[in-house]
């Protein structure tokens, strides 16, 4: 409960005020502050959370699974709750830019991430799919990303599916840990 400790702490320059910025919006301070990591031979850009994802701690990252070429990471902002995103490592933009190996791993994480998905939360249905281009809806069109988004029946009425849902942090954290052990067990 760090967090709240801070929070009752907070009143200096002593880094406490830093403290409370992490306690409200914990994720994208980890964005803004985290350090381009390169590795593996390929160009990640400063900035881009899709690259900065996967070299950070599980709990920050919110990444659920990791294979060779892809990895599954839970959406900061959900359409609903467990909507992940499987993305190459490779900062590539379009769907024409992914080699086969990533081609053929995104499908496999696409099923897989169902799988889990239905599996602890018996989600009623689907939508899948990429923006491709900020003019289709893409938030970060620089690095490909594909959605799956759990649906049950009637989610609509009562939670905005389209636009950007707040949610709590350690809601996030227990989702990523409620999926990465799902995940782990299928595999
Ligand atoms: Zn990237």
């Amino acid at each position: 409960m760090t967090g709240a400790e801070r929070h009752t702490g907070y009143g200096g320059d002593d880094g406490l005020a830093d403290g409370l910025d992490r306690l409200w919006t914990p994720h994208r301070m980890t964005y803004i502050s985290g350090e381009d990591r390169p590795e593996g031979g390929y160009e990640k850009p400063a900035g881009c959370p899709f690259c900065l994802a996967p070299g950070l701690p599980a709990e920050e990252s919110l990444v659920v699974a990791r294979g060779e070429h892809v990895y599954a990471v839970l959406n900061l902002y959900p359409y609903n709750p467990g909507h992940l995103l499987v993305c190459p490592y490779r900062h590539v933009a379009d769907y024409t830019d992914l080699d086969e190996p990533e081609t053929v791993e995104l499908a496999a994480f696409t099923k897989a991430a169902m799988r889990v998905i239905r599996h602890v939360s018996s989600a009623h249905g689907f939508n899948l799919g990429m923006n491709q281009g900020g003019v289709a809806g893409a938030g970060i069109a620089a690095h490909l990303h594909q959605h799956v988004v759990p649906r049950w029946g009637g989610d609509a009425n009562f939670m905005p599916v389209i636009g950007r849902t707040k949610v709590l942090p350690q809601l996030l954290a227990d989702t990523r840990e409620l999926l990465a052990k799902a995940w782990a067990a299928a595999a």
